[in-house]
């Protein structure tokens, strides 16, 4: 059979493309491909499960603009489907005076970028809210919520299913060669034609995009692991909702930070260290041959040699807990080393140029071929339909003409 599109990858960005192309083109023959044998099995079943309200994105960016647009229908899609969520708020809490300047400027984005009841606060009003938090000022964010991306993307994969897409599981895609405008991708066991690919494959969507690329594409996936800890169930208490620190403009996603859980429990971190294999959740998983590729890709060096103090400090904290505990009192002093427990980790595919940029905003890569979206790291759990929207548009242009 000829597929209209093939989509490879089951994480949320995959499964949300191929839903809002069934629900734009009910009858479409769709097959999702994915090497695992479930859906959201990476980055999607490994993230902190906030619904974030796009208050960190450069105006204008398509970042900000699929948070905010994605939010709404995420939260649309919960209520319709009774997935379980709270929007809980949190707050953004500046530690030091050096940072208010900072937070300032994210207040103001938030404000560009269209939330409502944004609110600076005092340590007094902050401690209304968080009993337990330090700091000088803060930022109220109300629209910040809390969900299990993994039920989300069942419930995508489930719809799929439903409107009469395939899913296929377990089989990896190991190459794809094209003849007369029809692609065949191979995978294990078998072969699929399409008129189209998809390439949805988070931490290795870079090699998938070669797979259709004749020339080499200017950017590496970098595996960057994120540990967090849990706090021990006497010591909820201290978190009531969400606490973030202000983020580091040259490395947005880095800083620990206070999560409350919607199964319930508390996590705290992630820290962003180099993982040494494209899915190494834990500190001994190496792979030499992804190890050597990323260590030779220029841009990698680059960010390297001029980060190599912060990127030090990261791996002091992930094998030292003491360290880790003290970047946490920053926001909660009373926290003590032994309310600490070992969590889980996840990790984070981000795209780095051969220039040593680290791409900041999601990438779409379009060719004769294929639809390949390059880097979708957070917030692209919360902006899912927004991105498959975006995606399924392109596809569907494609496809019909
Ligand atoms: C630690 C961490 C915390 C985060 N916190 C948040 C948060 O709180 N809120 C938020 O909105 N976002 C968050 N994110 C980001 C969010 O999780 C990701 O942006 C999102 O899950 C990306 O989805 P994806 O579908 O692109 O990738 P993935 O979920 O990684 O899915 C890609 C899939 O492709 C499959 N695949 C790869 N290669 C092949 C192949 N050759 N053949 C077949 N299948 C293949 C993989 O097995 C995988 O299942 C976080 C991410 C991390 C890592």
């Amino acid at each position: 059979m000829l597929y209209d599109t093939v989509i490879i990858g089951g994480g949320i960005v995959g499964l949300a493309t191929a839903l809002q192309l069934l629900e734009k083109k009910p009858g479409l023959r769709l097959l999702l491909i994915e090497k695992e044998n479930q859906v959201a099995a990476h980055q999607t079943g490994h993230n902190s499960g906030v619904i974030h309200s796009g208050l960190y994105y450069k105006p204008g960016s398509l970042k900000a603009n699929n948070c905010i647009k994605g939010y709404h229908q995420l939260l649309d899609f919960c209520q319709k489907h009774e997935i379980p969520h709270e929007i809980c708020g949190k707050i953004v809490v500046a530690t030091t005076e050096e940072q208010i300047p900072l937070m300032q400027n994210l207040y103001d984005r938030g404000i560009q970028n269209g939330l409502s009841g944004l609110e600076i606060l005092s340590p007094e009003q902050m401690r209304e809210i968080e009993p337990h938090v330090a700091g000088v000022k803060g930022i109220k964010v109300p629209q910040t919520g809390i969900i299990n991306y993994k039920v989300v993307a069942e419930k995508y994969a489930y719809l799929i299913q439903e409107k009469g897409g395939r899913i296929q599981l377990g089989e990896k895609v190991s190459s794809i060669s094209e003849r007369e405008g029809k692609s065949t991708i191979v995978t294990q066991k078998g072969s699929y034609e399409t008129k189209l690919v998809i390439n949805c494959a988070g931490l290795y969507s870079d090699k998938v995009t070669q797979l259709t690329e004749r020339n080499p594409i200017n950017l590496r996936i970098i595996p960057f692991r994120g540990e967090y800890y849990e706090l021990k169930p006497e010591k909820h208490h201290l978190v009531k909702h969400l606490i973030y620190p202000v983020p580091d403009p040259n490395f947005p996603f880095l800083g620990v930070h206070f999560t409350r859980m919607i199964e319930g429990g508390v996590e705290a971190g992630p820290n962003a260290v180099l993982a040494f294999r494209r899915e190494g959740y834990k500190k001994t998983d190496f792979s030499w041959p992804e190890l050597k590729e990323t260590l030779a890709w220029p841009g990698f060096r680059k960010v390297a040699g001029k980060y190599w103090k912060t990127g030090m400090g990261e791996y002091y904290r992930s094998f030292s807990k003491s360290a880790f505990t003290k970047a946490l009192q920053a926001l909660l002093p009373e926290l003590k080393e032994e309310d600490l427990i070992p969590g889980g980790a996840g990790v984070r595919a981000q795209a780095c140029d051969e220039q040593g940029g680290l791409l900041d905003d999601f990438a779409i890569i379009e060719n004769a071929q294929s639809i390949n979206v390059c880097n979708a790291p957070s917030p692209a759990a919360t902006s899912s339909l927004s991105i498959g929207d975006t995606v399924s548009d392109l596809a569907l242009k494609r496809i019909i003409d």
